[in-house]
């Protein structure tokens, strides 16, 4: 029985782990032990590790871990490709060892051992789209075609050049610091893939993160299916209620059957656990993502549009102010002695109506169903945009 803790106690742990590193940012976590957890994994612990380092190797220790550091986070590499690889290998592999055995079984046919591996392989064949195809590079040669995709909307895009690449800035590119180049209708760096996700690729990305929660919530179901065909063969149900003379309910099973599958197959119940939890996070990444495309906008158009929020805000309660100021001082002149509250109460109604004024007025929304088709034709791929494009060029 304390394996069974052992086991159980293991896979909450785990859990909350992997629950806080990815997901301890999100405000529904704020002020929780889930957001201290975050801290300390992103953050706190690399810190601490860094003291560790210097006390004990001095400068050289130090400055050899800094510029591993500047390697995998700051500049281009494989290391978390690699990891998926390993991952998505690894369980696939643990999942033929332990369950292809009872495949057909009760409830599951051949066909799956087949659509398993298919469904594995267009996942890594969609990595691989996404990873190495071209997100939208904008260069000197094409520039004109990116230009003409999107027009500047004058709030958070205007008119300017690249300082670094030395060409003109197309509305929504922006320049990614890791690649070294500007990138159409950028959405953010993909650590995952090592390449930007842009106006050519987000198509590619948004099919991997789709098709990954779907086969992670295949991979948990058809486990479910062998375990549940495993306790039709075996009549455990009837071996527990007429050998063991165990109330036939379920109340009175569940106990004992879930502590059989722990015990005959617990290497299955953690993959279940696993595969779970990851499309429930990749189906909120997706959720994202999805929303993003079909309102037409960017994760980096998110971060401007707040930024250019708060700034608006800012601007406004400094003028505020200011008038408020003014008009206390010219009510003292006047009448010798100060109308505040009447000055400041009618300042703060036209500040917070003001601020309500503020709104987020994306000009490149033109519907659900056109800034999908957007997505999936980029346009500066269509064929018709090229065309006229070279006709009035
Ligand atoms: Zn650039
Ligand atoms: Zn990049």
């Amino acid at each position: 029985m304390s394996l069974h803790w052992a086991l159980i106690c293991h896979g909450l742990i785990t859990l909350t782990i992997v629950v806080s590193f990815l997901c301890g940012q999100w405000p529904i976590f704020q002020g929780t032990p889930i957001s201290s957890i975050h801290r300390f994994l992103t953050f706190g612990a690399y810190q601490y590790f860094l003291r560790f380092i210097g006390a004990v190797f001095g400068d050289r220790g130090t400055n050899l871990i800094l510029s591993v550091e500047y390697y995998c986070c700051d500049r281009p590499n494989p290391i978390l490709q690699l990891i998926y690889l390993a991952i998505i290998g690894t369980t696939y592999y643990i999942i033929v060892k332990t369950s292809f055995s009872y495949i057909p079984g009760y409830y599951l046919s051949e066909v799956h051992r087949y659509a398993s591996f298919l469904a594995v392989a267009v996942g890594i064949l969609l990595f691989l789209v996404t990873s190495f195809s071209d997100p939208g590079t904008v260069k000197a040669d094409n520039v004109s075609r990116y230009l003409s995709a999107y027009p500047y909307d004058n709030i958070i895009y205007t008119e300017k050049e690249c300082p670094t690449c030395k060409i003109p800035k197309p509305a929504r590119s922006k320049h990614c610091s890791l690649c070294n180049r500007c990138v159409a209708r950028f959405d953010h760096h993909c650590g995952w893939m090592n390449n930007c996700i842009g106006e050519r690729n987000t198509r590619y990305f948004l099919a991997f993160l789709l098709w990954h929660f779907l086969l992670c919530i295949y991979g948990t179901i058809a486990i479910g299916l062998v375990l549940a065909g495993r306790l039709k063969e075996l009549q455990i149900v009837h071996v527990l209620t007429v050998y063991y003379r165990v109330d036939n309910s379920l109340r009175s099973l569940a106990p004992y059957v879930v502590q059989w599958l722990l015990d005959a197959h617990n290497t299955q119940i953690l993959l279940m656990v696993f595969m779970g939890v990851v499309s429930l996070l990749l189906a909120g990444f997706f959720a994202y993502h999805a929303n993003l495309c079909l309102t037409n906008t960017t994760t980096n158009e998110t971060f401007k549009w707040q930024d250019y929020i708060s700034w608006q805000k800012k601007l406004i309660e400094a003028r505020a102010s200011t008038a408020a100021l003014k008009a206390n001082i010219a009510g003292m002149t006047t009448e010798g002695k100060p109308r505040e509250s009447k000055c400041k109460s009618f300042f703060r109604q036209s500040l917070l109506q003001d601020t309500e004024a503020i709104v987020k007025k994306n000009v490149y929304d033109k519907g659900f169903f056109h800034n999908l088709y957007e997505v999936v034709f980029p346009v500066s791929t269509r064929a018709s945009f090229l065309h006229t494009k070279s006709k009035s060029g």
